[in-house]
């Protein structure tokens, strides 16, 4: 995968981009970044990229022709047509089932916004998506971009060492996870639940998955609309709310 941010804060990325398992991805080259100063792009001479509002008000908005040159500059370079990402609160709000479905392209491009906003011509023209990382307003869409990325790249095969682990994720089954246990098997009077030290495979799978229902139930019902309940889920959940 290829990934282009437009950004006119780059040094905000390197931390980010440069450890964990987002370094190794692409040390193993399952994917490349640029991050791209969109004011490079620019042709005013003080290479300005932002301007008044027409109408009035405050803040600056972001001019179209340095994002739409520099959009334009890196989809011909490639020979796929990108998902052209602009991050913004107005957009849809995130979820894994947006990361799954990003984790299929060959070529992201991400607009981080800044000051006002952006004049609304990049929205109606050059974006594909439109995205937010939830109902509050951050001062530019660095954070947010880097949020997106992370999500997605650990989706890409081979990333993780244990194939499985992304895809028994909260969210990637439609119910949060269960609860994990590791060493000590009793630590300062807390034990582990036995049947996770029984040694049934049978009984384990059958706790865990009881113990996701339980908790997507208790934290996040709305999540349970969608998921394909079935009889035995059902007394099980009745069952909790008799205790
Ligand atoms: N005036 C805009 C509005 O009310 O919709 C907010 C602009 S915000 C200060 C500046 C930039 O930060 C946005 O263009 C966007 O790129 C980014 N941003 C802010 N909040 C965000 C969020 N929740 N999700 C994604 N990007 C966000």
């Amino acid at each position: 995968m290829k990934i282009d941010i437009l950004t006119l804060f780059p040094e905000m990325f390197d931390g980010v981009m440069n450890h964990s398992i987002l370094k190794k991805a692409q040390e193993s080259d399952v994917f490349q970044y640029r991050l791209v100063n969109f004011r490079e792009y620019s042709k005013n001479k003080h290479k300005k990229v932002d301007d008044y509002p027409y109408g009035g008000g405050a803040g600056m908005v972001l001019t179209p022709q340095p994002l739409f040159d520099a959009v334009e500059h890196l989809s011909s370079e490639a020979s796929v047509k990108p998902r052209v990402v602009l991050m913004s609160p107005q957009g849809e709000t995130f979820n894994q089932a947006k990361a799954m479905e990003l984790a299929n392209e060959e070529h992201l491009i991400f607009i981080c916004g800044h000051y006002e906003g952006y004049d609304e011509r990049i929205r109606e023209h050059i974006a594909t998506d439109e995205i937010s990382i939830g109902d509050y307003v951050l001062t530019g869409g660095e954070l947010g971009a880097m949020v997106v990325v992370d999500s997605v790249v650990r989706l890409l095969p081979d990333v993780l060492g244990n194939e499985s682990s992304a895809q028994e994720d909260s969210f990637s089954t439609g119910l949060l996870e269960h609860p994990h246990y590791t060493r000590p098997l009793d630590f300062r009077g807390m034990r582990v639940p036995d049947v996770l030290v029984s040694g049934n495979h049978g009984k384990i799978e059958e706790w865990r998955r009881q113990q996701s229902l339980k908790r997507t139930y208790q934290r996040r019902k709305d999540l349970l609309d969608d998921y394909p309940l079935t009889e035995k889920d059902r007394q099980w959940l009745e069952s909790l709310d008799d205790k």
